[in-house]
């Protein structure tokens, strides 16, 4: 039975900033990681109620259509999903979401803009022991 600490590293990145998804997957494709973007929130619901296997969510707040708390929410509603580790992309100046975003079941917390060397240490936090 496949572990989620198995390679590959299965990472879902929800963002409707094109370059966001395209930074974060330059930056980790050499790395041991697979990453798929969704650009809008339903895409990625779509995606996230199949079985595909998905080891990490990096989730944007601010989208049209369905916003990255409405997404959290129901990702969280998928028994497959429950425990799947969440990490929020926030702007500046959003604190207060991060409340809202944590009762949801947020795992972490990353604030735009960041650095590729912070983005990937919060996400090795994930798959270290
Ligand atoms: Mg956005």
């Amino acid at each position: 039975m496949p572990s989620s600490t198995e390679l590959p590293r299965n990472i879902l990145v929800v963002d409707d900033e094109p370059y966001i998804g395209r930074i974060i997957q330059l930056k980790l494709e050499s790395s041991p990681y697979h990453v798929d973007v969704c650009q809008d929130g339903a895409d990625a619901l779509d995606r996230l109620r199949t079985e595909d296997p998905v080891d990490l969510i990096l989730l944007d707040i601010m989208m049209p259509n369905m916003n990255g708390f409405e997404v959290l929410a129901r990702l969280r509603e998928m028994p497959h999903r429950k425990t799947t580790p969440v990490i929020m992309l926030t702007g500046k100046g959003q604190s207060t979401d991060r409340e809202q975003a944590e009762s949801l079941g947020a795992s972490d917390f990353l604030t735009k803009p960041f650095s590729p060397k912070k983005l990937l240490a919060r996400i090795e936090e994930f798959f270290t022991d």
